[in-house]
C-alpha cells in the first residue's frame, strides 16, 4: 500500500498545491496516495502531513500514524505553539531554493538601494542634479544576522558583489569572502560595524527584542536595518526612538510582530521606514514540492529526514 500523504493549505492554495505536489511525486517516481483536507480519509492512516500551521488541519490527535510532519514554511514559531504537535513525530521545515533565490534577491535589493541612497540622488520637479559618486561596494561595511539556509547565501551573494561582509550565527561558520562571528562578541561586532544590517534569523526565545536600545546604539550612526526575519526581533519602540534621533538612519521591515501591520502602526507613516507585507521569500510550489517529494522518498527507503526542528533551540 503506497502512503497516504495529507495536504493541509489554505483553501485557495490548494489547487496549485496539489499539482505540485502530483508533478514533483510523479517526477520522483514516488507512488503515493495524495489527499486533500476535507476529502474522507482516516486520520491514523496518514504517513505524511504536508501543512501550514494556517491550515485546516490544527489537531494533529487522530493522525495517529505519522512518520513526518512537512511544514511549507520555513519559520517554525507557529508550528511549535500548536499544543497537540505529536512529541516524537519529526517535524521539518520547509528549505526551498525557489525561497532562498527570493530572500537573496530581495536582501540585495534592499541593500543596493541603501547603499547607492537611489532615493536622495533622485532628479525631482525642483529641477536639482544630484550628482555626487556614490560609494562602491568595497567601501560599504554590511551585516547579516543569520547564516542559515537563507543567511548564508544572502551573505555568500553580498560578497560576491564586492562588499565588506561581517555574518553572525549562533555556532562558527566558514563562508568565503564573509567575516563569519558567532556569539555575543561576535554580536557586537557586527553591530558595531555594519552601516547597513539585514536581519534574517528565525524567531526563538534567545532572538527576541535582539534588536533592542542597546543594539542600536552599538550600530553606526545613521546605519540601515533591514529585517526579513521575523517582527519579534525587533523592539519596535526603541527602532521608532532611533529613527527619530538620527542613530538609524532607515529601515526596510518585510515582517511586524502583528500581520496585516496595523493601519494605525507607525511604521506605516514613518518618512524613513519602507515597510512590505511579508513578500521577502514566499515557498515556491515548483521547487518546494521537489522537496516534500525527496523528504518522503528519503524517509520511505530508512534514510534520515532533512531539516528537522531541535524543538528545545525552537529553530
Ligand atoms: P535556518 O537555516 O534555521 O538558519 C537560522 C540561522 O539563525 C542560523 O544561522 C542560526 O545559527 C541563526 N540563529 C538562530 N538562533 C540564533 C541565536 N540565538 N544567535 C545567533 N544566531 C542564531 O533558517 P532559515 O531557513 O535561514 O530562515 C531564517 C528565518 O527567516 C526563518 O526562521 C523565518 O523566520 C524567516 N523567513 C522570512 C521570510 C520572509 O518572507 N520574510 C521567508 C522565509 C523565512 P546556527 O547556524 O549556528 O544554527
Amino acid at each position: 500500500m503506497p502512503p497516504v500523504v495529507k495536504l493541509s493549505v489554505d483553501a485557495d492554495e490548494v489547487p496549485v498545491w496539489r499539482a505540485a505536489l502530483a508533478r514533483a511525486f510523479a517526477e520522483a517516481g514516488l507512488a503515493v496516495e495524495l489527499r486533500l483536507a476535507g476529502e474522507t480519509v482516516a486520520p491514523e492512516t496518514v504517513s505524511y502531513l504536508v501543512y501550514v500551521p494556517s491550515g485546516p488541519v490544527r489537531d494533529f490527535r487522530p493522525y495517529t500514524g505519522l512518520k513526518a510532519l512537512l511544514s511549507l514554511w520555513a519559520g517554525v514559531e507557529k508550528a511549535l505553539a500548536n499544543p497537540t504537535l505529536p512529541a516524537d513525530t519529526p517535524l521539518c521545515r520547509m528549505v526551498d531554493p525557489g525561497m532562498t533565490r527570493g530572500m537573496v534577491e530581495y536582501l540585495v535589493a534592499e541593500t543596493l538601494r541603501h547603499h547607492l541612497d537611489l532615493d536622495a540622488r533622485r532628479c525631482g520637479p525642483d529641477g536639482g542634479w544630484p550628482q555626487t559618486a556614490p560609494p562602491l561596494a568595497g567601501e560599504r561595511r554590511v551585516g547579516v544576522l543569520g547564516l542559515g539556509e537563507l543567511g548564508a547565501e544572502v551573505a555568500r551573494t553580498l560578497a560576491g558583489l564586492g562588499f565588506v561582509v561581517r555574518g553572525w550565527s549562533r555556532t562558527p561558520k566558514r563562508i568565503e569572502g564573509v567575516r563569519c562571528l558567532a556569539g555575543a562578541a561576535g554580536l557586537d561586532e557586527t553591530l558595531s560595524q555594519s552601516e547597513i544590517l539585514a536581519c534574517v534569523l528565525p524567531r526563538t526565545p534567545a532572538t527576541e527584542n535582539l534588536l533592542d536600545a542597546r543594539a542600536f546604539g552599538l550600530t553606526p550612526r545613521g546605519a540601515t536595518i533591514i529585517n526579513a526575519g521575523r517582527g519579534e526581533l525587533i523592539d519596535d519602540a526603541a527602532l521608532l526612538a532611533a529613527l527619530d534621533d538620527g542613530r538609524i538612519a532607515r529601515a526596510t521591515l518585510d515582517v511586524f510582530r502583528v500581520e496585516p501591520l496595523p493601519a494605525d502602526h507607525p511604521f506605516r507613516r514613518h518618512p524613513r521606514v519602507f515597510a512590505t507585507a511579508h513578500v521577502a521569500a514566499f515557498t515556491r510550489p515548483r521547487s518546494a514540492a521537489a522537496v516534500i517529494a525527496a523528504q518522503i522518498a528519503r524517509a520511505e527507503v530508512g534514510l534520515e529526514l532533512l531539516h528537522v526542528v531541535d524543538r528545545a533551540r525552537g529553530y
